[in-house]
Formats: structure tokens, sequence, C-alpha cells
């Protein structure tokens, strides 16, 4: 598998703008719309993704919403694979289940159609996918998910991960991580 180059890392962080206080004050929103308008920067992190994923034995690729589906539905199609969203709570129209999963004031809850895994395998091989990590509650509630929908998360994928946040520690114990770029 290629290795993204130094240079193509320095490329594709530079291509993320940092927008502070977005959407409360103290937070430094990572703003990907300027990477995806960029074809050479999208592209690379494509084919990257491609070439790390294309030998695994996924059969679902699992984007979380609503920047998870943009990376997540692109590598579907590039692996020849289906894709599947996950949904904040009360977005998809047919019968779902759902993980609820705590915030720092209260909880949030996301949800996958009950069926969204249902194919000739026993328990289909899935991977996560979403733009960032950061305290790391929502990929967790989503690997959570896919296993209480009888599938097997192989590997959460990150285009950017907060480091300092150590976001991956509790995820880590249940399914494999691999973040393309670490802000440290
Ligand atoms: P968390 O559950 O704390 O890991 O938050 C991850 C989710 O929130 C992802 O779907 C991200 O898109 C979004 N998110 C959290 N923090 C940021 C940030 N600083 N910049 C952009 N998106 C963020």
């Amino acid at each position: 598998m290629e290795t993204l180059t130094t240079e193509e890392k320095a490329y594709l962080l530079e291509k993320i703008r940092d927008i502070p206080d977005f959407p409360k004050p103290g937070i430094i929103f990572k703003d990907i719309t300027t990477l995806l308008k960029d074809p050479k920067a999208f592209g690379y992190l494509m084919n990257h993704l491609e070439d790390r994923y294309k030998e695994m034995d996924i059969d679902f690729v699992a984007g979380i919403d609503s920047r998870g589906f943009i990376f997540g539905a692109a590598l579907a199609d590039r692996l020849g694979k289906g894709f599947v969203p996950i949904r904040k709570q009360g977005k998809l129209p047919y019968t779902t289940i759902g993980e609820k999963y705590a915030l720092e004031y209260g909880f949030d809850e996301i949800e996958i159609h009950i069926d969204a895994f249902a194919c000739d395998k026993e328990r289909p091989n899935v991977l996560l996918i979403d733009d960032l990590i950061a305290t790391g509650g929502t990929a967790t509630a989503a690997a959570n998910l896919i296993d209480k929908s009888g599938a097997n998360c192989i590997e959460a994928c990150f285009i950017l991960g907060l480091d300092f946040l150590r976001g991956d520690r509790e995820l880590k114990k249940i399914t494999p991580v691999y973040t393309v770029l670490e802000v440290h």
C-alpha cells in the first residue's frame, strides 16, 4: 500500500481551513470544503483511501452524518461497494435502530436503517468513515451501532484527527482506527 508523501500530507493540511469560534466560542472548526473544491487535494486523498482499502475484505462503507457522507460515498463507489448513511436522530425514513451517546451537556443519538447491512453474508464487514475525530463519542456510538446491526466494523477511518483530545482511546477498544492527517 502506498502512503501519502510528506509533501502530499502538507498539501492536504494546508487545504483544510481553520474557522475560529465556530459553531461556538473556543472551538476551531476544521473546514474541509476548501479541500473538496481543490481537485488535486481531493484526488490525492481519494487515491490514498482507495489504495488503502481496495485489498481489504469490505462489504459496505458507512459514513457519519454529514461530512462522512462525502468521503464515504466517493470511496464506496471507487471500491465498487454499497454506501450506508449513519444519520442524526429522526432523519432516516424507514425503521431504524439507534445509539445514544453523551455530549459535554446532555445526549445525542445516531440511527441506521434496520436492514442497512442485509446481504448474503451473515456478518458483513463495514468500513466506518467520517471527516474528523474529536472526542470520539460519535464514532464510538457509530461502531457500536454497526455491531448492533449484525455487522463487523473492520476499521474506522478519519481524514483528520485532533490527537490532543485522544478521542480514539475508547474507539480502539472496539475497532482498529486509521487517521490520514493528525493535528497536534
Ligand atoms: P466527536 O464525537 O467529538 O469525535 O466529534 C466528531 C464529529 O463532530 C464529526 O462528525 C465532526 O465532523 C464534528 N466535529 C467535531 N469537532 C470538530 C471540529 N473542530 N471541526 C470540524 N468538525 C468537528
